[in-house]
């Protein structure tokens, strides 16, 4: 790779983001200050029926990121790092919240070292505001009615009531 190829930075931020909430929001954005490209990949993993449809989850990954720079969407199946080099990058980006995150985190990133040595995964601390927000609890919360505003992006919030409580408006 050349220096100049370095300059131009691509970080890979994998989830299931079912749904996106407003802490993946924060670590995309920050993760832009740091990288030039953002590549929020959906996986799709056969294992882990969510709530949301894949293709739900990125419609809404994109009705939030849509209009963001350098910030794209893409899905993978399999081992992330194979996802990652085949697509020529070297970064994976993930959040960190609490000390449960971390020791989770922390074991999967030594596994993708182990599995891949040339790709680092990178931290970002979550923002105190969204220290408590997962995709879990907040479907929980959508779930029995509990007031989820401000928590996730508004569309989240209108298709997270219409899986729940089958509203439309
Ligand atoms: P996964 O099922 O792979 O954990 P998630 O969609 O739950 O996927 O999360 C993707 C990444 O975003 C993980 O690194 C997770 O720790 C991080 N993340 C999730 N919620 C928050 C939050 N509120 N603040 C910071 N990081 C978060």
């Amino acid at each position: 790779m050349s220096n100049k190829e370095k300059c131009m930075k691509a970080a890979i931020y994998p989830g299931s983001f079912d749904p996106i909430t407003n802490g993946h929001l924060s670590i995309i954005r920050r993760g832009r200050e740091i990288f030039d490209q953002v590549i929020v990949a959906v996986a799709i993993n056969s294992e882990k029926e969510g709530l949301f449809t894949i293709a739900e989850r990125i419609a809404m990954v994109n009705e939030v990121v849509g209009d963001m720079e350098g910030v794209s969407v893409d899905t993978f199946e399999g081992l992330l790092v194979d996802y990652v080099q085949k697509n020529n990058h070297n970064v994976i980006l993930r959040g960190l919240r609490a000390l449960s995150d971390f020791e989770y985190e922390f074991q999967l990133a030594l596994m993708n070292r182990k599995l891949a040595g040339d790709v680092q995964s990178v931290f970002l601390m979550t923002d105190y505001k969204w220290f408590y927000v997962s995709s879990t609890i907040i479907k929980e919360a959508a779930r029995l009615g509990g007031n989820i505003s401000g928590l996730v992006p508004p569309t989240v919030e209108k298709r997270l009531a219409e899986k729940y409580h089958g509203a439309t408006g």
